[in-house]
């Protein structure tokens, strides 16, 4: 022990140290109170042994010093006086002093109470360190407490808190240091007061067993659930609160996921059964079972499924797949079955199986059977429905393909009329024409005579137009007029056309005025015979609608005036039109251009309901006195010319002031060297080797002299048949090389001719080349099968049908060498026309005798090989050709005539 002995008498202090030490004590010594205290400070002394009777000290003031300043561990002792009051010593024990000694102090009583203190301190000692050490294991269980997240507190009988965790805190916001011993569970959870969770905390607290109750609160805005478990205690109660929010969602969720899924299991309309395997018992059925089987969902569970099935065969059917498609570890089995309800009625169901591992085993089998009656049902009727929709398609498309068979037959059927009839109507016209001219010419008619036979020419005239104007708008509306686009020379081109109108306006005496525009391209690519037809339509109408003022003819470049630095742009090299050209040096290049081309008149001008009814065939909108000049074909024509072309033909008019029409052309323009095909063409003059014979087979004999004509010069021996009757005879006896068929003919047509060939024998092998009016496909294939070997279309193009020639006779031509220099010295210029053209002297020659013979068809037919010769000849072709159209023989050879004057200058 470590003792501070406070004495001032030096005997008493050896002594008593003397004994301490003895005792094997540890021993300070202080004389007086100050040293007393200050040693005090400085060390902890288990025991302070303190003289009463200190001199010049208040030892009960010093007792109470150290007292207050000691810890509570260190024991006063304090020594008596055995002559001082106990008053004295009362106050000395009241000051804080534990025990005392008389005096005089012996050994053996010091070292009694020594011992006692020993004994009492180590009590002491062991007392606070239990004392701690439940300190500390009370903390913990605070820390403990604290940690958790769950609500934990505890209560007196009288419900009064006794615990609370920091939980608790959170929940109710009432802080540890105002709940415990202060709050009753009332205070911090007034909710509970009569209510079923005070009856709870009754019950535990009589029948001593824990119970649980929920409770909502409010967290943050939140509805939070927590379950309240109670636990009777020695003092009371235990209280636990766990927060289950989370799983009342789970639940919440889980409960509306389960929900949902029934209600789909029942809304599908399908029975859902979920089998138990391995004991292959149903543990699952939806509700829909009952409306299909008519059995309950509660008979349904714990059966085995063979019960829904027709017959012991059917289940075991269903079985067999079942156990195949395990094998083969299918995810999906989709089966059909004859399913039996619970009224014994049979139907016919899908069932779609699927398979559910559990454990790694096959948990459950999960069956979705659909009653397919209805389908099936549906199934056979539209079936039923499809096959007779298939025979009615089939009868349709048979009834169609005949009505098409006989809409093309009557198509045909049209188209032969129409040139059968032109060509039946042409012929009188010639003798009607021709003699109404030539009676004409006879002197002393008299005027009722001359009216007439001018009746009869106009009349003819207006009738031959007509037909030809027919024939050109039955073949635009088959579909069967191509343009045919080649180069040709535009300001030129224009320049003859104004020529010829302006002669026409002149004679009528109005003025004509031609503004071309000269920056327009020199050479372009259309089709020029069927340009020259639109715009001579368009140029005949004005003067012919006009009866004082002017025509204008018009003629500009669009892009030149909106832009002329970007007027013309490279065209597309793909563009087909441009392969018939054949670049010979490599600056060729082909540009577009944009060309308006109008017509204006100050003439008579159309009513403005009128203007769109002037384009429908056959519609004359002027005065009476106008239509018998025309045939209202015109416009009709040239719109839809000028479309193909792809421009739009519109008009402007006002009547009595006059009217414009005009149309929009882009026409590739041609720059650098080109060398035309056709343009290269070499006149063919004969062919080299012996003679060759053609048999010309037509019943029409124009037909057969107009091939005569053409074949004759060039050295073949021409024979002639009238029909395939007369050509089989003739040809037997003549062998000719070749036969030149033409397929519809009296007697015997050209098909049955050619197969009759084919089985004679003196001829069979002889060249045969079928010359139709037919353009149709067919009558091509049909002459071909018949055993023609080349099939050629009228009007017969002399170049194809030469070409044919050399490849079925093998020849070789022999052409005009310097036809050049030839025909210059035949070439007849016409410059008095106001144009210039030129024809070869041959040519004129041969036109005026067929006109003078009045055979139109023999002209046309010269004129369609003059037009072949040259670019140059057209605008005299044209001419020349409208003249013929209108039996006009006196134009034509007052215009022959011309050339030879032009000639003779
Ligand atoms: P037609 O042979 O009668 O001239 P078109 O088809 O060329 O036939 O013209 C149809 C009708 O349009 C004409 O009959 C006439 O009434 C009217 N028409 C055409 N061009 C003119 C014009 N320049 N001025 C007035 N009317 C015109």
């Amino acid at each position: 022990m470590k003792i501070l002995l406070v004495e001032d008498n030096p005997d008493q202090r050896g002594l008593l140290e003397r004994y301490i030490r003895v005792l094997q004590h540890d021993v300070t010594t202080c004389v007086n109170a100050e040293m007393a205290l200050e040693t005090c400070q400085k060390a902890f002394y288990s025991l302070i042994i303190l003289d009463l009777e200190l001199k010049n000290t208040d030892a009960v003031t010093l007792c109470r010093q150290i007292r207050s300043m000691s810890r509570q561990e260190s024991i006063i002792l304090v020594i008596h006086g055995s002559d001082s009051s106990s008053t004295r010593l009362e106050a000395a024990i009241e000051g804080g002093a534990d025990d005392y000694l008389s005096q005089p102090v012996n050994e053996k009583l010091l070292q009694i109470h020594l011992t006692m203190i020993a004994r009492r301190l180590n009590h002491f000692t062991q007392l606070k360190q239990a004392e701690k050490a439940l300190r500390e294991s009370e903390t913990r269980y605070r820390e403990l407490a604290d940690s958790i997240t769950d609500v934990f507190f505890a209560l007196d009988r009288d419900f009064t808190i006794t615990y609370w965790n920091k939980a608790s805190e959170n929940l109710t916001g009432i802080f540890v240091r105002d709940a415990v011993g202060k709050k009753s569970l009332y205070d911090a959870f007034p909710e509970v007061k009569g209510s079923k969770a005070e009856e709870t905390y009754l019950d535990v607290l009589n029948i001593r067993q824990p119970k649980s109750f929920l409770q909502t609160y409010q967290l943050k805005g939140k509805p939070a659930f927590f379950e309240f478990s109670v636990y009777p205690s020695r003092d009371g109660f235990s209280v636990f609160a766990k927060d289950i929010t989370y799983h009342k969602q789970m639940e919440e969720a889980l409960k509306k996921s389960w929900d949902y899924l029934e209600n789909l299991n029942n809304s599908l309309g399908d029975a859902i059964f979920t089998v138990k395997m391995p004991d292959q018992i149903i543990d699952y059925v939806n509700s829909i079972v009952e409306t299909i089987f008519g059995y309950t969902t509660e008979e349904c569970i714990g059966k085995s499924t063979h019960v829904f099935f027709q017959n012991k065969k059917g289940y075991l059917h269903f079985a067999m797949k079942l156990r195949e498609a395990i094998k083969e570890q299918k995810e999906i089995l989709r089966t059909e079955h004859v399913l039996k309800r619970k009224d014994g009625e049979l139907f016919t169901a899908e069932i779609t199986t699927t398979f559910l591992q559990e454990n790694g085993e096959l948990g459950r089998v999960i069956s979705i059977v659909r009653d397919i009656t209805e389908r099936k049902q549906m199934e056979l009727a539209l079936e039923q429905e499809r096959t007779s929709l298939a025979q009615k398609v089939e009868e349709r498309t048979t009834e169609l393909s005949a009505m098409n068979a006989e809409l093309a037959r009557a198509s045909r059927l049209k188209d032969e009329f129409l040139a059968n009839m032109s060509h039946e109507l042409r012929t009188p016209l010639n003798a009607i024409l021709g003699y109404a001219k030539i009676l004409k010419k006879t002197k002393n008619l008299s005027q009722l005579h001359i009216e007439g036979l001018d009746t009869i020419r106009s009349s003819g005239e207006h009738l031959l137009n007509l037909i030809n104007d027919i024939l050109d708008l039955s073949k635009i509306e088959a579909g069967r007029l191509e343009l045919h686009p080649r180069e040709f020379q535009l300001p030129e081109f224009l320049r003859q056309i104004a020529g010829i109108i302006r002669i026409q306006a002149e004679q009528k005496g109005i003025r004509f005025f031609y503004e071309g525009d000269p920056d327009l391209p020199v050479r372009v690519l259309a089709d020029e015979k069927r340009l020259r037809e639109i715009l001579f339509n368009l140029l005949d109408n004005a003067v012919k609608f006009t009866e004082k003022g002017s025509v204008t003819f018009k003629v500009l470049d669009c892009r030149l005036q909106t832009c002329p630095e970007r007027s013309r742009r490279v065209a597309d090299v793909e563009d087909p039109k441009s392969q018939i050209f054949q670049p010979v040096s490599g600056q060729a290049q082909i540009l577009k251009s944009q060309i308006q081309f109008q017509v204006k008149d100050t003439g008579i001008g159309i009513a403005p309901e009128k203007l769109k009814e002037i384009f429908l065939p056959f519609q004359q909108v002027a005065q009476q006195r106008y239509s018998i000049e025309g045939t209202g074909l015109g416009l009709a024509i040239s719109q839809h010319l000028v479309n193909m072309m792809g421009g739009e033909l519109t008009v402007n008019s006002t009547v009595a002031e006059g009217s414009i029409f005009s149309f929009e052309l882009t026409l590739p323009e041609i720059h650098g060297v080109f060398s035309q095909t056709q343009s290269q063409a070499l006149e063919i003059i004969g062919y080299k080797g012996e003679q060759r014979k053609i048999l010309i087979v037509d019943d029409i004999q124009e037909n057969r002299a107009f091939l005569t004509n053409m074949l004759l010069p060039l050295g073949f021996e021409i024979v002639e048949a009238e029909n395939g009757q007369v050509c089989l005879e003739t040809a037997v006896i003549a062998k000719p090389d070749v036969i030149l068929l033409d397929l519809l003919m009296p007697v015997l047509d050209g098909f049955e001719t050619a197969k009759q060939i084919r089985r004679i024998p003196e001829i069979y092998n002889t060249a045969i080349i079928a010359i139709s009016a037919s353009v149709f496909e067919e009558t091509r294939i049909q002459s071909l099968q018949a055993g023609c070997n080349d099939f050629l279309s009228k009007p017969l193009e002399e170049e194809k049908l030469l070409e044919c020639l050399q490849t079925r006779l093998n020849l070789e031509w022999v052409y005009h060498q310097d036809s050049q220099e030839k025909a210059g010295a035949r070439i007849h210029s016409s410059t008095a026309l106001g144009h210039d053209v030129s024809l070869p002297q041959e040519d004129a020659e041969i036109l005026r005798k067929f006109a003078i013979h009045g055979n139109i068809t023999r002209i046309l037919e010269r004129l369609e090989k003059i037009e072949a010769l040259g670019d140059q000849f057209s605008p005299l072709v044209t001419e020349l050709r409208k003249f013929a159209r209108g039996f006009e023989i006196n134009n034509i050879i007052d215009y022959l005539e011309k050339l030879e004057v032009d000639y003779e200058r």
